[in-house]
C-alpha cells in the first residue's frame, strides 16, 4: 500500500495523519480539506479563542512546518466533489486522485433553520475558524443585544463568551428545558439557572417564526404570539448534521452518519470514516452511535488510522465530552443512550457548583458527568468500565474512593 488519502482537515484527519506517521507507515498521506486551514481544534472557537484569551497557536493542531517535515500534503481549499470506490479514485475540481486507502473524516456541517430572514445580515452560526473570527469582530466590542437560537452546548458557551465581551443575550429555546434530552430535566435545569445567575436571559418552550430585518440587516426575532425580541446579532446554534453526501452519492451505506464497523471500514472496500460523521459500531454496548465530540475525534483518528495499517483494533473508547461556561468547568463520560429513566446519584451538592452525577441504570453507572471538580473523570471512567452493580449510598459519600466502587 503506498497512497493514503483523508477528506476533511480537522482534528480526526490530523490525528489519523499524525498516526500513521508513529505507526512508521511511510507512503504518501494526503489530506484534502475544502477550508483554507490546516487542521485545528474547534472547541476554543466558543470559548478562548472567541474571548480573545488564546490565540491562533492554541487553535492550530500543529505548526504548518509539520506537515512538510512528516511528508504529509495538505491540499487546503481543496472540495473532494466524488468518489468512485471502483477505480479507487476520488475527484476534486483539479481532477482525480488515486488512493489504495481512503478516510473519509468530512464532519458536520451547522444545522439550517428554514425561516424567513435567516439569510439577512448579522445571522451567524458557528463551525469554523473563519466563522469565529466574524464572530470575534462583532462581538469584542460588547454592547450589542444578541440572540442565540438554540440552548445546546455550542449556544451555551457563545451565550458565556458574548456575555463576558459585554454584550446582552438572550438564548431562545424550542424545548421546554435547555439540555433537557441530553442530561435530563434537573441538570438541564441547573444548566440553565446557571446561565441565568451569570446575566443571560434564557427563554424556554419560544417557537421562532421568523428573523426580521432592516435594509437587509437584522433587527430582531418574531416569536409565535407576535412578539420580536430585538437583535443587532443572531447566533443560530441547532445542532449539527454530518457531512455524508460523498458516501452517500457514492452508495456506501449510511444512516445516522456513514455507518462503520467497531474497525471504521464503511461499506465499501478500502473506505475508513471516523470522527464526528462516522456512525459506529460500539463494541461495548453493541450499538451503532455517532459522537460530535471533540475526544472521539482524537481517539478515532487514532484506531482508524492503525486499521487502515491492517493493525486489529476496535474504537471503544467511552464517550467524552467537555464545556466551559463563565466559571463553570464540566466533563462527561459514558453511553447517553443508556441513561433515559436511568436514576441521577449527586456526590456533592449541585447548589455548590461543585459535584459529580452518575447515572444509574439497573444498579449500574451508565454516565458520570464532574462539574468544577477536576481529575476524577478517569475514575468516572473505570466505574462504568467495570459495570459492577452499585450502591447508591456509597456512589453518593466523598468518603468512599471512586476506584472502589
Ligand atoms: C464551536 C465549537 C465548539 C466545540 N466545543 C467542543 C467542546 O467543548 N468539547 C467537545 O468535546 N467538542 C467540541 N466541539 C466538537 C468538536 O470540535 C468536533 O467533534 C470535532 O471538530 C470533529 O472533528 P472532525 O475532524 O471529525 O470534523 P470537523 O472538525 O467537522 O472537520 C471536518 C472537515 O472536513 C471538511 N470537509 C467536509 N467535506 C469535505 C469535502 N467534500 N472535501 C474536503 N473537505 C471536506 C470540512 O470543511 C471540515 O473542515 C466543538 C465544535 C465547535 C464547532
Amino acid at each position: 500500500m503506498n497512497d493514503i488519502v483523508i477528506v476533511g482537515g480537522g482534528l480526526t484527519a490530523a490525528s489519523a495523519a499524525k498516526t500513521l506517521r508513529t505507526e512508521g507507515f511511510d507512503g504518501g498521506i494526503r489530506i484534502i480539506a475544502a477550508e483554507d486551514h490546516n487542521p485545528y481544534l474547534r472547541p476554543p472557537l466558543s470559548k478562548e479563542y472567541l474571548q480573545g484569551k488564546a490565540g491562533l497557536d492554541e487553535v492550530y493542531i500543529e505548526k504548518d512546518d509539520w506537515y512538510a517535515a512528516n511528508n504529509v500534503q495538505v491540499d487546503r481549499g481543496t472540495t473532494v466533489t466524488a468518489l468512485h470506490p471502483v477505480d479507487h479514485e476520488v475527484e476534486t475540481a483539479a481532477g482525480r486522485i488515486h488512493y489504495d486507502k481512503l478516510l473519509l473524516a468530512t464532519g458536520c456541517s451547522p444545522r439550517t433553520l428554514p425561516i424567513p430572514g435567516s439569510d439577512l445580515d448579522g445571522v451567524m452560526t458557528l463551525r469554523t475558524l473563519d466563522d469565529s473570527d466574524r464572530l470575534k469582530a462583532e462581538l469584542s466590542g460588547g454592547g450589542k443585544n444578541v440572540v442565540l437560537i438554540g440552548a445546546g452546548w455550542i449556544g451555551l458557551e457563545i451565550a458565556s463568551s458574548a456575555t463576558q465581551l459585554g454584550n446582552t443575550v438572550t438564548v431562545l429555546e424550542r424545548d421546554p428545558v435547555p439540555l433537557g434530552v441530553v442530561l435530563g430535566d434537573e441538570l438541564g435545569t441547573y444548566f440553565t439557572e446557571y446561565q441565568r445567575s451569570k446575566g443571560v436571559t434564557i427563554r424556554p418552550s419560544v417557537n421562532i417564526t421568523g428573523i426580521t430585518g432592516t435594509d437587509g440587516a437584522v433587527s430582531g426575532v418574531a416569536l409565535e404570539g407576535g412578539e420580536t425580541v430585538p437583535a443587532d446579532l443572531v447566533l443560530i446554534g441547532v445542532g449539527v448534521v454530518p457531512n455524508v453526501s460523498l458516501a452517500k452519492d457514492a452508495g456506501l451505506d449510511v444512516q445516522n452518519g456513514i455507518t462503520t464497523d467497531a474497525a471504521l471500514h464503511t461499506s465499501a472496500p478500502d473506505i475508513f470514516a471516523a470522527g464526528d460523521v462516522a456512525f459506529s459500531l460500539h463494541p461495548v454496548i453493541g450499538t451503532h452511535i455517532r459522537s460530535e465530540h471533540w475526544a472521539n475525534a482524537l481517539n478515532s483518528g487514532e484506531v482508524v488510522a492503525k486499521s487502515m495499517l491492517g493493525q486489529s483494533v476496535v474504537h471503544d473508547m467511552i464517550p467524552y465530552f467537555y464545556t466551559d461556561q463563565f466559571d463553570l468547568g464540566m466533563e462527561y463520560s459514558g453511553y447517553g443512550t443508556l441513561t433515559k429513566g436511568a436514576d441521577v446519584v449527586y456526590r456533592g451538592d449541585p447548589k455548590s457548583n461543585e459535584f459529580i452525577a452518575f447515572w444509574v441504570a439497573d444498579g449500574k453507572v451508565v454516565a458520570g458527568m464532574n462539574v468544577n471538580v477536576w481529575d476524577v473523570n478517569e475514575a468516572v471512567q473505570g466505574i462504568i468500565t467495570r459495570g459492577n452493580t452499585v450502591d447508591p449510598a456509597r456512589l453518593a459519600d466523598p468518603s468512599i474512593p471512586l476506584e472502589e466502587l
